[in-house]
């Protein structure tokens, strides 16, 4: 049975919950450490102390496990061989899809899309949508608190199209500034391109309400949720996300995977061949 290959155990902190019950919360590190085998090395001649999650967090053996059973076991081509590792294959990468599903709330596992990561989601979205969508005189919305994937694609296909991008301003407290958004927000406004949890400064945007303020106006709304994916339970259903976009590496997974959601409304009339990743 291929799912029983794949079927992960659960994630440390998924075990963590089930194993803590409300009363006697407590948040056992120790134990938690253990899942993480490169926590074990010593750097500098002491333990290793890391706190650059946000960046890119550890590997938790579980996953590690994962990816051997898979190499070890039934490493094939996906959606092509008639022979069993291929079909096993196949039953673990859609699997997945299914897993990712779940995870984002998306209605269909259609709706995800694998990606090298956010930087490339985000970039299939400016050259399938944006490159068929976006003219002269049309304007994108971003923050001042964008990550640059979220930046210099919109920047670049603005240079080649002559659309123009505005910037949301930030307030002192950090949050974004709603008045200024409601007021840049326009007929003119086809795309709102905001993080879902700030990079640099751990806010956390109401991108359910910009969602809503977005379509008003019949404007899209892009959510990059590579910080949010690791944190919080994301519900693209309820934020009313057009895409979202995370990361593998930043949520306990494998570099060089990541996702994009998007509605299947969206996604359909994509060209695949506008679709090519800078
Ligand atoms: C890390 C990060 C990205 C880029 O993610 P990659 O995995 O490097 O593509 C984009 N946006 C935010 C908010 C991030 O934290």
């Amino acid at each position: 049975m291929p799912h029983s290959v794949i079927e992960p155990t659960l994630s440390p902190l998924q075990a963590s919950a089930l194993q803590t019950s409300p009363a006697s919360a407590t948040f056992d590190v120790m134990r938690l450490r253990q899942d993480f085998p490169v926590l074990a090395r010593e750097v500098h001649g002491k333990p290793l102390i890391y706190l650059d999650n946000a960046a890119t967090s550890q590997t938790p053996q579980q996953v590690i496990d994962v990816f051997s059973d898979y190499y070890s076991r039934y490493n094939a081509n996906i959606h092509r061989g008639l022979h069993t590792l291929a079909d096993e294959a196949t039953a673990a990468f859609e699997g997945t899809r299914q897993r990712v599903k779940g995870f984002l709330n998306a209605e269909d596992a259609r709706q995800i899309i694998f990606t090298r990561g956010t930087t490339e989601a985000i970039n299939l979205v400016v050259n399938s949508w944006g490159r068929t969508n976006l003219a002269p005189g049309d304007e994108v919305l971003i923050s001042m608190l964008e990550h640059h994937s979220n930046i210099v694609p919109w920047q670049l296909l603005a240079a080649e199209i002559g659309f123009t991008i505005k910037v949301i301003p930030v307030e002192a407290s950090g949050a974004l500034d709603m008045a200024a958004y409601r007021e840049l927000l326009s007929e003119r406004t086809k795309l709102v391109a905001v993080n879902h949890v700030s990079n640099a400064l751990g806010t956390v945007n109401p991108v359910q309400e910009m969602a809503a303020l977005a379509h008003q106006q019949g404007a899209l709304i892009l959510v990059d949720g590579a910080q949010a994916a690791p944190h919080q339970v994301v519900d693209v259903q309820a934020i009313d996300a057009d895409f979202y976009a995370f990361s593998g590496h930043k949520v306990y997974g494998p570099t060089g995977v990541g996702v994009l959601y998007g509605k299947q409304a969206l996604l359909k009339p994509c060209h695949p061949g506008r679709a090519a990743v800078r």
